[in-house]
């Protein structure tokens, strides 16, 4: 039998309300805040991750999936998303329409990393990118937007963590302390770091190795030398974030894994999937769009890893009240009605509930099958989720599976019942019966659903 590749996985059907729920709840937020949507391939010329992620990067280093097309080009499937918005911004020109810019994208990404709880090699990010502006507010407002997103989806165990970076005004002189510093660290760095430290030494902060964390624990920080322009900048952001009630911590070790950061950067941490591990990350790319042929441009961005965060909104979910289904952990009415009371947006608690047919039709006899199907259709087209079964079975045996559908209704349409014109609707929950005439079945299903 063959079975998904190592690190791919399905999204399955039981699983997916959650996801639908979080993909509308963010559209909806970002919407709200300005945001477009913009849809980027999932496949480019390795060049562009290369250039702007960074050449010694991890992700760059040994993770891309990057192979060569029937014609030799050199291609990639994208690892994140914000090299391709960069891209996609300077191939149309997008700064001419607006000097501002404010987009979000959701789809999968590519990395071939361990795979393990949360970790998987193609993942998925909700990813948000403005272009064209430096005021630090905007920093603030992405963190704002994280903030407010994870409120709605009833999350409140995550915690921003945010650094300054510098800029390439005050970098220089940081990383000179820094090479300083590492030089007398030497020995207890590993390959890797040792290697950095020619050409990014600032991401050996980043490197996960317990004897390099140990011996960088005192490492110079970024935030000791500042100039006066980014300070004044990371200042504003932290009390903006400070007057609009976000909470955060300033993290010295926050260097994130890619080159091309500048400023502020930030993650969101939680604990929730065992050690701790980052939610969503971002931060300000000031020199980016301009590193990729575009025009001089501000640039700031974050990704939401919304494996995780569908992974931590299924425990909540469950850790309220657990109905195991077959193994899995299946949303209930009952459930959905608890959260719905605790500080859950209502909003989201809508969209988990669960999708359940309005009407199953039983159809029983072979004319009956035949009218069944185009009720049904019928009904679907009106919006009513119909469902019904040609197998020609037995009533109990529909009945049975009517239940197991949890359908709302069943409509027993046996021969008899059409030749009388008396079909039955019958309520599962309250077991009030109605009787319908067979000429205009939608009209009537409406009216007794209130659909009209
Ligand atoms: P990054 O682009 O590395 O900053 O990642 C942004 C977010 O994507 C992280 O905070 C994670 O939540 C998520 N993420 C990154 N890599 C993976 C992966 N291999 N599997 C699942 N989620 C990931």
């Amino acid at each position: 039998m063959i079975q998904t590749i190592r690190g791919f996985r399905d999204i399955l059907p039981e699983d997916i309300a959650i996801w639908q729920a979080i993909e509308k709840t963010a559209s909806k937020l970002f919407e709200d805040f300005g945001f477009k949507e913009i849809r980027i391939p999932i496949m480019e010329k390795t060049e562009l991750f290369a250039r702007s992620i960074g050449e010694t990067t991890d992700i760059v280093e040994k993770e891309m999936y990057t192979f060569p097309d029937r014609k030799g080009d050199k291609l990639t499937l994208r690892p994140e998303a914000t090299a391709s918005v960069v891209r996609a911004y300077i191939q149309h020109n997008m700064g001419a329409s607006d000097s501002v810019q404010k987009l979000y994208t959701i789809g999968p990404m590519f990395r071939r990393e361990r795979p393990q709880k949360g970790r998987y090699r193609q993942f998925y990010q909700i990813n948000a990118e403005v272009f064209g502006i430096e005021s630090p507010y905007i920093d603030a407002q992405l963190i704002l937007i994280l903030n407010e997103l994870f409120k709605r989806l009833g999350l409140s165990e995550l915690k921003a963590h945010i650094n300054s970076l510098g800029c390439k005004e005050c970098r220089p002189t940081f990383q000179k302390e820094l090479l300083g510093f590492l030089e007398g660290k030497k020995e207890h760095l590993c390959e890797n770091c040792l290697r950095r430290m020619d050409k990014n030494p600032l991401r050996t902060l980043d490197c996960k190795v317990a004897e390099c964390r140990e011996a960088l624990k005192d490492a110079p920080s970024t935030l000791n030398h500042l100039c006066d322009n980014c300070k004044e900048h990371f200042e504003t952001v932290k009390s903006v974030l400070t007057e609009q009630n976000v909470e955060f911590t300033v993290d010295k070790t926050l260097v994130r894994g890619l080159d091309y950061y500048s400023r502020t950067t930030f993650e969101i941490l939680t604990t929730a999937l065992g050690a701790q591990s980052a939610v969503a990350g971002g931060g300000r790319y000031d020199a980016l769009i301009k590193e990729l042929g575009g025009p001089e441009t501000y640039g700031i961005g974050f990704a939401i890893g919304f494996d995780r965060l569908a992974e931590i909104v299924a425990q909540m979910i469950n850790a309220k009240d657990v109905e195991v289904k077959d193994g899995s952990a299946a949303i209930s009415e009952g459930n959905t009605d608890r959260l719905s009371q605790s500080n859950t947006s209502s909003d989201f608690m809508n969209l988990l509930s669960p999708k359940v047919p309005d009407i199953f039709i039983i159809p029983l006899g072979e004319k009956a099958i035949r009218l069944a199907y185009m009720w049904t259709s019928a009904l679907n087209i009106a919006g009513i989720r119909t469902e019904t079964d040609y197998s020609g079975r037995s009533l109990k045996s529909l009945m049975k599976r009517a239940d197991k559908i949890n359908a709302s209704n069943v409509l027993i349409a046996g021969d008899k019942e059409i030749e009388d014109n008396a079909l039955v609707l019958r309520n599962m929950k309250t077991k009030e019966q109605f009787f319908i005439t067979t000429d205009n079945p939608v009209e009537q299903i409406e009216t007794l659903l209130n659909r009209v």
